[in-house]
């Protein structure tokens, strides 16, 4: 008897395993549902505001009013968001949570001026196989320069991280680098992480040599998950992150027995029954093969396809031919 496999990696997954095996095995394999929570679900709306201020508005527009009126736009559609009404915050929680969001997109300016930027997808989903693994990731932003190279733009809501996890940081960056290079064709000139809070910019620019790298070690990560999966064998790494796991139920560090953990999380998800995709995304994938066929973003605002009338979403736009993303 074996665990099954994840059926996909991302850099969060990525991450999730290199900080605590056990960890990632309740949540990518054991698929147990992690509660909402007030950072993450103000992350989502922030994303929201400044993919709406991509998506609706044409540059030349792009004020910090006219962000501030996509976030109040995110803001009312959240309010029957599932995940929004399971945090159950008071008015005043709430009306906080709002207020933080407000000067995250505000900050946004200090770093950029959207009017600058040529966004060309937003929301981009892009997966592409190494081996018998399925890599899987969402660009936030797909900008095109005008040289017709490409940038990635990820957007950050939490803190800076620290010199010894700037790398680990980085590497979740060069994973974009690889999806963007197998699906496009094209290894974007520069892949940068926007901490909105500090006004900070993390930035690199991807070589090949980084992208072989980066292929060792997730080829080294995904044999390890295929070795834990096989022995059964997804030990804890109690450290400061503990203190944010939802999982600690089942955690034996804490007193938890991990057997438990796959029966309660088909307890919470009635009918899934171990079937379907380990992330949840829905919508149009970019996948490697198809490469050619085009790109399909969510992006609309500088002249690459007309916003759809729903607004921002990734899927809803016609296909891109490749050759208007990156011209030579
Ligand atoms: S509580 Fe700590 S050791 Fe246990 S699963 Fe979570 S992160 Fe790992």
């Amino acid at each position: 008897m074996s665990l099954p496999l994840p059926h996909s990696l991302s850099p969060s997954k990525v991450s999730a395993f290199k900080d605590c095996a056990l960890a990632f095995r309740f949540s990518a394999i054991d698929r147990l549902p992690e509660p909402p929570s007030v950072p993450a679900v103000r992350g989502t709306l922030v994303h929201r505001a400044l993919e709406g201020l991509f998506w609706s508005v044409p540059r030349g527009q792009r004020t910090a009013e006219a962000a501030q009126a996509q976030l109040e736009r995110a803001w009312e559609e959240m309010q029957s968001d599932p995940e929004w009404l399971d945090l159950a915050l008071s008015p005043e929680e709430a009306a906080g949570m709002l207020a933080e969001a407000r000067v995250l997109v505000e900050r946004y300016f200090g770093l950029e001026d959207p009017d600058s930027v040529v966004a060309i997808g937003t929301e981009v989903v892009m997966e592409a196989r190494l081996g018998s693994l399925l890599l899987r990731g969402i660009i936030d932003r797909l900008d095109l320069l005008p040289d017709g190279s490409l940038v990635v733009t990820d957007y950050k809501t939490g803190k800076v991280p620290g010199v010894a996890q700037e790398q680990a940081r980085l590497g979740g960056v060069h994973f974009y680098a690889f999806l963007c290079r197998e699906v496009l064709g094209v290894l974007p000139a520069r892949v940068q992480l926007l901490y909105l809070k500090d006004q900070v910019v993390l930035s690199t620019e991807p070589s090949e040599q980084s992208c072989w790298g980066l292929c060792q070690r997730v080829r080294a990560i995904w044999a390890a998950v295929e070795r834990a999966c096989r022995l059964e064998d997804f030990r804890p790494k109690p450290s400061a992150l503990c203190q944010w796991c939802s999982y600690r139920a089942w955690c034996p560090a804490w007193g938890g027995d991990p057997a438990l953990a796959r029966v309660e999380a088909l307890r919470m998800a009635p009918g899934r029954g171990g079937g379907g995709p380990v992330e949840g995304i829905e919508g149009v994938v970019l996948a490697a093969p198809a490469a050619s066929a085009g790109v399909a973003t969510g992006a609309g605002g500088d002249g690459l396809g007309a916003p759809a009338p729903g607004g921002p979403g990734v899927g809803s736009q016609p296909a891109l031919p490749l050759d208007m993303v990156a011209p030579g």
